[in-house]
């Protein structure tokens, strides 16, 4: 009996996303094993963190990096390291700002729930732009004294109309402003792994629970070393703001393995497999009455991803969008999907295991036909 079987918690097959409510992603063998390899032994932490961190950075081709507990939590650490530096008697005043930079400069076009992960430093988020676009001279009349930091959210929510991160670093560099850009959906492409910092962002900061397929609550701050040092010193074991966002030596070592793995896969082997994927799926549920079928690309996280986008016409299926997607999860075996515009779902091949692409398919052509 597993322990999900023994709690009674519903297995589910998640055609959606790496969402963290579903479990993030699943490990492969060699994360596990060195998590448990981990666990065995009593080493000292914050030597294995900055062991751990000098070789995700060699292998990413950064200068240094550190791993968080998750995407968030990095964010929260690397913006306190921003406000700190290396000042003890400052990282023992946080979240209490006062005398300290204390501003965090943010695009209102890319304002989402994750920015609460700026704010629970003791920092104010300042606004720059408009809700879909921001132009050099309003971050330039921002910028002053206060100023911390610039976190820059890279994906769905990054505007159209926003100026390029280029533009953004060239400004920042000028005045020596950090930018700290949240990237924690941003693989694949692999190569955002040092996209983002070549370019000249002080950090950029990715969730290792989403594709990179680490431990669900890992992720990995990679940038400047001046940064990561007053990361560490504002991470765990130290008394200090990021004390509660412990990371393990078993996250640790599985964001390392994790890494190792991730930088070894066939990429565009993936990728057509993934295509293929959706090109059967399209092809199958086309033939059914008012379900039309089409690649969707990028994905929702604005990866290099196909997905299918299956619409359902309620009236010619006799059954609607969300009663599918009610009847999928309420199945046998359960399984999630995305909602997307107009009566429409999102099947997405990236985080199924080896075959569930047809139970996937079958499940849903038998839900289409009410069997
Ligand atoms: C997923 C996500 C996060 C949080 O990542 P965790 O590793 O779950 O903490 C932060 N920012 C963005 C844009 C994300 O997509």
């Amino acid at each position: 009996m597993t322990i999900y079987e023994e709690l009674g918690i519903r297995p589910i097959i998640n055609a959606s996303a790496t969402l963290t409510r579903l479990g993030g992603s699943l490990m492969p063998p060699e994360v596990v094993q060195a998590m448990v390899d981990a666990s065995k032994v009593f080493i000292d932490l914050e030597e294995l963190q900055a062991k751990v961190g000098d070789k995700i950075a060699e292998l990413t081709h950064n200068d240094a990096c550190y791993v968080s507990s998750g995407a968030a939590a990095g964010i929260a650490v690397a913006i306190a390291a921003c406000v700190t530096g290396k000042n003890t008697a400052a990282i023992h005043q946080l979240p209490d700002t006062t005398g300290l930079k204390n501003e965090v400069i943010v695009h209102k076009s890319h304002r989402n729930g994750y920015d609460h992960a700026v704010r629970q430093v003791g920092v104010k988020l300042v606004e720059i732009g408009y809700a879909t676009s921001t132009a050099p001279w309003q971050l330039e009349a921002a910028i002053n004294e206060h100023t911390a930091a610039i976190i820059w959210f890279q994906g769905a929510m990054t505007g159209h109309g926003d100026m390029p991160l280029a533009k953004v670093i060239e400004i920042a560099d000028a005045h020596g402003v950090p930018v700290i850009v949240d990237a924690a959906a941003q693989v694949p492409p692999v190569e955002n792994l040092w996209n983002f910092t070549k370019l000249g962002a002080t950090a950029a900061i990715f969730s290792g629970g989403k594709d990179l397929r680490g431990p669900q609550s890992s992720g990995l701050v990679l940038g400047k070393r001046e940064l990561i040092e007053a990361m560490r010193l504002n991470g765990p074991p130290n008394h200090s703001i990021g004390r509660p966002m412990k990371v393990g030596k078993e996250e640790l070592c599985g964001a390392l393995a994790a890494v190792r793995h991730y930088l070894s896969i066939d990429h565009e082997g993936r990728l057509s497999q993934t295509e293929e994927i959706v090109g059967g799926w399209c092809g199958e549920l086309n033939r059914l009455p008012g379900v039309s079928a089409q690649r969707s690309w990028p994905n929702e996280a604005g990866q290099p991803m196909p997905r299918a986008q299956v619409h359902i016409d309620a009236a010619k299926a006799g059954i609607s969008r969300n009663e599918v997607m009610a009847a999928l999860l309420a199945g046998t075996p359960a399984i999630t999907v995305a909602g997307g515009p107009d009566e429409s779902i999102f099947l997405n091949p990236m985080t199924l295991e080896d075959g569930e692409e047809t139970v996937v398919l079958e499940r849903l052509v038998a839900v289409l036909q009410k069997k």
